[in-house]
Parts: structure tokens; sequence; C-alpha cells
């Protein structure tokens, strides 16, 4: 098992001065080398001298994708030659961004999965299954690959899809954790049961589930995460992390948030306006990096919808934990006097066995806020189905949207609309997105 880094186990008090000290460092570095944050700084008077404490971050403006997708260059820190690696970020919110890597860099994303490797402790005697892409300038595959050369267990690249084949690994090498998206453990699930294969027989003990909540606000189990416990006895993990960030925030054996990493990025939880949100308060996560070289960001506003943790962990890490991701800031539903994400409607309807498919979608209304319609498909009949849902729909969501029946055809057409490849859940009609 890996060891936890000092700075992790040291008061939060010695965390915020160490942080400190390296933002200092930060906007030194940024004023010398990033063409960006040096006319940002001129227009905004700020220097390294601006602050005294964590709490004067609230002074400097943040920095949003959409600033980085106008000036993508403009971020980079180093000459061209000295970068090692370009990683992109997948497009699927607007136009893909590059961010590249120097060396330094992808020592620290190894560092940072070595450490997640260690949250789950395991050591030279796993054998670990990546199930997911390790190119197409994904960052977060090669993050993990090279991770787990640092905490000395075994890897298989075995990529994403064919459950056959995976099963086959699985049982030829001895698989012990896997690392994947759960809606792909859903899958593996589906087809041990179609092929009856034993899962209580194959090694596997943990799975490292990428991409996907696999918990709710209360650290509970959502239904995804309640799916793969029951059919399969593994540790579950959950983590958080996104190319712009370079860093992801692993959860504990304890399962009660993503344990921050002081040494690698500061982290705040920020409302609108750019201020710091009371604790336990849900806001945007803002992240500053630590040791980054080749396109640092200070204050870059992830558009993810988190809160903080403070209260100490079992584990003994005294590092703050972030909650599950509630949802994207642009897709915060306004309805009949609540405040909605996409995720929570997803996990409700996937408790619905009685469902067969779904799609959300958002509009617009005459009273400036939204309107929820789900559209269904469901094999009972429509008075049934209501029965079921609109009760549940009260006790989970507090609000019962609109539902329109569709036929599973009519449904799968607005999932896969003209040039997608992947399933759409989520449609937002409003006239303005950007809240
Ligand atoms: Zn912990």
């Amino acid at each position: 098992m890996s060891t936890i880094p000092e700075i992790e186990l040291t008061s939060t008090v010695a965390q915020a001065t160490f942080q400190l000290g390296k933002l200092k460092e930060l906007i030194s570095y940024l004023q010398n080398h990033s063409p960006y944050y040096r006319k940002l700084f001129i227009t905004h008077h700020i220097s390294n001298d601006s602050l005294q404490s964590l709490t004067d971050l609230e002074k400097i403006p943040t920095t949003s994708k959409e600033d980085i997708q106008e000036n993508n260059f403009d971020f980079l820190c180093i000459p061209k030659n000295q970068i090692i690696e370009y990683t992109a970020t997948s497009g699927t919110m607007g136009a893909p961004l590059t961010i590249a890597l120097s060396k330094n860099d992808i020592q620290r994303l190894a560092y940072n999965e070595s450490l997640s490797f260690g949250l789950m402790q395991l050591d030279a005697n796993d054998i670990v299954q990546f199930m997911l892409t390790l190119d197409r300038q994904f960052m977060a595959g090669m993050a993990y690959y090279l991770g787990l050369q640092q905490n000395g267990a075994s890897a298989i690249r075995t990529g994403p899809g064919l459950p056959a084949m995976q099963f086959e690994v699985m049982k030829r090498l001895g698989t012990t954790t896997l690392v994947a998206v759960p809606s792909f453990i859903i899958k593996l699930i589906e087809y041990a049961q179609k092929e009856r294969i034993d899962l209580a027989s194959l090694q596997v003990k943990k799975i490292l589930c990428i991409g996907e909540n696999i918990r709710n606000e209360k650290f509970e189990f959502n239904a995804l995460g309640r799916f793969i416990k029951t059919h399969w006895n593994v540790q579950l993990f959950s983590t958080y992390a996104s190319t712009e960030m370079q860093t992801a925030f692993t959860e504990c054996e304890f399962g009660h948030g993503g344990h921050l990493h002081p040494e690698l990025i500061l982290t705040e939880i920020i409302d609108q306006e750019g201020r710091t949100c009371a604790p336990g308060e849900y806001g945007e996560v803002c992240i500053s990096h630590i040791g980054v070289e080749a396109m640092p960001l200070l204050r870059y506003r992830t558009g993810d919808i988190c809160c903080m943790h403070y209260e100490p962990c079992q584990c003994g890490r005294t590092t703050p934990r972030l909650s599950a991701v509630i949802g994207r800031k642009k897709q915060m539903i306004k309805y009949k006097g609540t405040t909605l994400y996409p995720p929570a409607v997803f996990d409700m309807l996937n408790q619905c066995s009685f469902i067969s498919d779904y799609i959300v979608e958002v509009k617009s209304n005459d009273i400036e806020t939204d309107d929820l319609v789900i559209h269904i498909s469901t094999p009972l009949n429509v008075d049934e189905c209501e029965r079921k849902l609109k009760p549940f729909f009260q006790t989970t969501l507090r609000v019962i949207p609109e539902i329109v029946y569709k036929s599973s055809y009519e449904i799968h057409a607005m999932q896969f609309p003209e040039g997608s490849r992947k399933a759409i859940k989520f449609i937002d009609s409003r006239k303005n997105q950007n809240l």
C-alpha cells in the first residue's frame, strides 16, 4: 500500500499556509510566462502581493471554459518544443480544448493517480484491468496507467467494450481490480447473467468507477451503484476528474467523498459571483493549479456543482472531501420553486424498472422559470404507470414534471439525433442556455 503524503495528514491550517505560498508562486509564474494571465493581471492590478490569505482569492477574476476556448494557446507557459503530450477534452460541451503537458506535468498526473490507487489500498499484488480508452488524446487513461506504474500493481490495458474479451482476460490473468465507467459494469453484469458466468468465482474485489456518479448527496449508492453492489460483491470507489483540472479526487475505503490533494491543486466551492460558499453549501468547483508547468490555471470554473466536506475522515487523512457532482451549472433546472439537476432525475428514473427508456427535456416558459418534461416508454398502460410514477416523483424530487408517453422507437430517435454517437438522456431546449 502506498504511504499517505505528509501534507494530507497535517492540520488544515498547515495545508492552507502551504497552499498560500504555492499560489503566490503560481501568480509570479503566470505573470512571467502566461500571455493570457499577464493581460488579466494588468487589467485587474493583480500581483502576488494581492494575496495575504486564501480569502483574498476572491479578488482574482475567475477563468471560464470559454476563456480557454477563445485563447487556448495564450494559456501556454512553456516553449512548444518542451511539450511532451497534447491531450484534449472530449468536446461534449462545445469545441474541444487542447491541454498541453510538460514532462513534469505528466509526472504530476502519475503522482496524482498513484494517490488514487493508494486511496483504494492497491499494492504490487493487484492486477488492474483498464476498461477505458488509452489513446484518442484522453488524459485520464494515460494518467491511470502511469499512476499504476508508480503504485507497483500490474496493468492490463483491455480498453473499453467487448464483454466476452473482458471476462476472458479477468479469468485468465486473475484481475483483482477494474477501472471502468459504471454503466459498462452494468453491461458486464448483464452479459454475465446471460452467459451464466459466476461473478463470485472471479478474483475481482474492487472497481474504480469513472465518469459517472455512483453515490447521491448523502454518500449512499444511487441506482447505478446499488445495481452493481446487488449483483457483484465488490468494493466500489468513486472518482472525479477532468482534463482541465489535470487532477482526480478519489474516495478512500470509507466512501465519503473524493479526498482533495492540497499539494496538487487548490479547490474552492464558489457562488455565481465567485465568492466562497459556506461549508456544506453546493456551488461550482473552482480550481487553481499547483505544480503545473505547461498550462496552469488560476481560479478556473469547472462548471461542476459539488459541496465540500470538512469533518475528519476515518482513514486519517485531514484533507477535505468533495461530494459527488450533482450536476453541471449550465444544466440547472428551476422548476416549480425547486432547483434540480438532471442527474437527480436520471437516478430517480433509473430506479423505476417499469420504465424501458427515457429522455429528460427542459424548456423555457413565459414566467422565466423552466418547464420539465419527461419522455418515457413503458410496457405498462398509461394509468398504471401514472399511479406508480407520480407519487415517486413527489417523494424523491418533490415535484411532478409533465410526462409524455412515447414508443421505444420514438425515444431511440430522440436519443440518437443525426451525428450523435452517444445516447442523449438530456435535451436542453431553453432559449437562453447560459444561465
Ligand atoms: Zn478518507
